[in-house]
């Protein structure tokens, strides 16, 4: 499981290690701070250098789809996105179109691979596709082709982001093909507007997007999906990653401030499974030890921010770790035993699933 950091978690991430086996960073988390920034002058790669010191896999996002936004022209906020490497040597926004031109294409692809240069991982820039026809899908090809040609010691990887009723459209499974004949090994798959609060649809979705990439032998690794990874995992997903509070799921802002959600309702992730409750409630109180020895939830008074933070996500990495061994009627079980609503219809799917590879 990988956690998605927010800009300024880099003791978090260095303190809570074992809580995560790799963090996916954004690109902009990592360019320098701009004038004006209350860390201006500070070392702006320290969320990067914060995750390698904890001896964890690093990815970075380029999060590129967020440059084709207007905005990104626009607002103070997007002003650490501006100044990635990929940002500045394209026109903003950037659009597929921007790219056609093959020089420009290939600078802009080595400008952000060099703003991945501390991973272990390199992606290319990519847009949000609207089909298979689009030409958003098909820079992203060229720019995937590019990466896989061009890369050294660091494992070529894609990011895809789609909307949430591309996905129902079945877009992802109809792109898995192209994906796999370039020769990439993993894909992230981040739906806009989809992911722990999938329903039905959203859910048949999900499944037959990993069972396409899985049957042509590419990884599909979930992106900020929250409690549906280990659900997804189950069903072959090579892992999944999630924030700790805030953007458990993919934003549905394109461009969200750079100190994250904000505002949200702190609560607390249940650990009998699928749920969580609020912070403050009866029922948190009631909550009982945790299952991790060294957990503070259900034993300390009030555990810190951080320590709920850390709480959901190995509570997160154990129903992964358990999805994993579980046969598929032990799963079902253990999401209707959860009374959750949402649980409920996964286990529906998941069932229908089963019954029709049966
Ligand atoms: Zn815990």
């Amino acid at each position: 499981m990988y956690v998605r950091p927010e800009h300024d978690q880099w003791s978090f991430v260095e303190a809570r290690s074992r809580a995560y086996d790799g963090a996916i960073v954004a690109a902009k988390h990592l360019a320098p701070y701009p004038p004006g920034h209350q860390s201006f002058g500070k070392p702006a790669d320290r969320l990067a250098r914060a995750v390698l010191a904890a001896q964890r896999t690093l990815v970075v996002d380029p999060g590129t789809p967020q440059l084709s936004s207007r905005a990104v022209t626009r607002y103070a906020s997007a002003a650490r996105l501006r100044a990635t490497g990929g940002a500045g040597v394209v026109s903003l926004p950037a659009t597929p179109a921007t790219v056609v031109n093959t020089v420009i294409r290939d600078r802009f692809v080595d400008a952000v691979m060099d703003d991945q240069r501390l991973a272990s991982e390199v992606a290319p820039p990519y847009f949000e596709p609207r089909s298979r026809q689009d030409a958003a899908h098909r820079r992203n090809m060229q720019m995937l082709r590019r990466v896989i040609s061009v890369q050294g010691v660091q494992r070529p990887v894609a990011f895809l982001q789609v909307t949430r009723a591309r996905l129902i459209a079945g877009l992802v499974t109809e792109l898995a093909r192209d994906y796999a004949a370039t020769g990439v090994e993993r894909v992230y798959l981040r739906v806009r507007g989809g992911g722990e609060q999938a329903d039905a649809a959203g859910m048949r979705a999900w499944l037959a997007a990993v069972d396409a990439f899985m049957t042509l032998g590419v990884e599909l690794f979930p992106d900020c999906v929250g409690r549906l990874g280990p659900v997804l995992v189950h069903a072959g997903a090579a892992g999944f990653s999630t924030g700790t509070m805030f953007f458990r799921s993919a934003p549905q802002a394109l461009l969200s401030r750079d100190g994250g959600g904000g505002g949200q309702a702190v609560s607390v992730e249940s650990h009998r499974g699928w749920r969580e409750v609020e912070r403050e409630s009866a029922e948190a109180a009631a909550l009982g030890p945790c299952p991790m020895p060294s957990c503070p939830v259900g034993r300390a008074a009030d555990p810190s921010l951080d320590d709920l933070r850390e709480h959901r996500l190995h509570t997160l990495d154990r129903l992964a770790r358990e999805a994993v061994v579980q046969d598929t009627t032990t799963l079902i079980r253990s999401l209707r035993a959860s009374a959750q609503p949402r649980a409920g219809v996964w286990a529906d799917v998941l069932a229908e699933r089963a019954r029709r590879i049966a």
